[in-house]
């Protein structure tokens, strides 16, 4: 399997890492949306959140309180922070490793585009 992030967990290739433990870890995204870019994957491959079954739900949770001790280590917790999943093409998802977008730093617009 060809799996860029996957890659990255194995560390086959580098990227600025800035959490890991067991299940997950989180690295600066490549090309930052906001002065805060964080993703946060799961160590395991699964291509889409729809892979994510109940018997996943604590890890998903996990990744959900690895995005906000991010946020809070980034200064951004209190003044508003974004976290993003894109599930899929129409949504945006162009690399298929489930991520955990954390953004922060700048004013967001709602509806996203
Ligand atoms: P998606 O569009 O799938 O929701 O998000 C994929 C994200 O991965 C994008 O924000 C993109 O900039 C980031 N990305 C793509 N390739 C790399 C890479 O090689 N290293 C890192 N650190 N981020 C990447
Ligand atoms: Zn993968």
């Amino acid at each position: 399997m060809d799996c860029l992030f996957c890659k990255i967990v194995n560390k086959e290739i580098p990227a600025q890492i800035v959490y890991e433990d067991d299940r997950v870890i989180a690295f600066e995204d490549i090309s930052p949306q906001a002065p805060v870019h964080v993703l946060v994957i799961p160590r395991r491959h699964l291509a889409t959140t729809l892979e994510l079954k109940e018997e996943d739900e604590s890890l998903t949770g996990h990744l959900i309180v690895v995005g906000n001790k991010i946020a809070a280590d980034r200064g951004v917790a209190e003044k508003g922070f974004r976290m993003v999943m894109n599930c899929n093409r129409e949504a945006g998802q162009t690399v298929f490793h489930v991520h955990l977008h954390v953004l922060g730093g700048r004013f967001m617009s709602w509806p996203p585009g």
